[in-house]
């Protein structure tokens, strides 16, 4: 089973496709992932990836998606896999269509994650973050036992900058431009599933699989 996962940031897709992966015994696959493993392991495509990457330049479509095939060519991979973060484009998508169709595959599934921008910004300012130890909190979710204090190491705890307002806003509407045309995409190719994920972590989880079963 071969699985892409779509949703804004702050979704919970990744929180999602790592259940699936525990599910259905898959590799959970990210390409951040993918491109530490390479850099990591000094490979060909890592050194290449690195090059563009230590320039602050994005590792191109082709790069990218060569490392992703090289990635789910792997023993592990021969039952599916879920992807997480990629495609985020249609060029990307396009690029990993013609290659998968080569080897004679294709992607089984699209999960569309739906959660709309209001309460991805009011989850995101809920959370607190500790500089000092790294733990997080969320003001609804995961209070701390003292307001605004850390419960492992007593410090100060903050809204971090990445999960204020206006940068959630930013980084939502370069999904809308970029990464939401995916959506029709998939849908146009028949695969496209969405679920409702305003719901519980564990309801949003028993839709998936429902889906999946079908
Ligand atoms: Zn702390």
């Amino acid at each position: 089973m071969k699985i892409i996962m779509l949703g804004a940031p702050g979704a919970g897709k990744g929180t999602q496709a790592q259940m699936i992966a525990d599910k259905y015994n898959i590799p959970h696959i990210s390409t951040g992932d993918i491109f530490r493993a390479n850099i990591k392991n000094g490979t060909e495509l890592g050194k290449k990836a690195k090059e563009y990457m230590d320039k602050g330049l994005l590792v191109p479509d082709e790069l990218t998606v060569e490392l992703l095939l090289d990635r789910v060519a792997n023993e592990d991979c021969k039952d599916g896999y879920v992807l997480d973060g990629f495609p985020r484009t249609i060029p990307q998508a396009d690029v990993l269509d013609a290659e998968l169709t080569k080897l004679g595959d294709k992607v089984d599934f699209a999960v569309n994650v739906d959660v709309p921008d209001e309460n991805i910004v009011r989850r995101m300012s809920g959370r607190r973050a500790c500089l000092k130890c790294g733990a997080t909190y969320h003001i609804e979710h995961i209070p701390p036992k003292q307001e605004g204090i850390c419960d492992k190491c007593g410090s100060e705890l903050v809204l971090r900058a990445d999960d204020a307002p206006e940068t959630v806003q930013n980084r939502l509407s370069v999904y809308h431009e970029q990464t939401q045309p995916l959506i029709d995409y998939y849908d146009k190719k028949g695969i496209l599933r969405t679920v409702d994920g305003t719901k519980d972590m564990k309801d949003v989880f028993d839709a998936i699989v429902d889906i999946l079963n079908a």
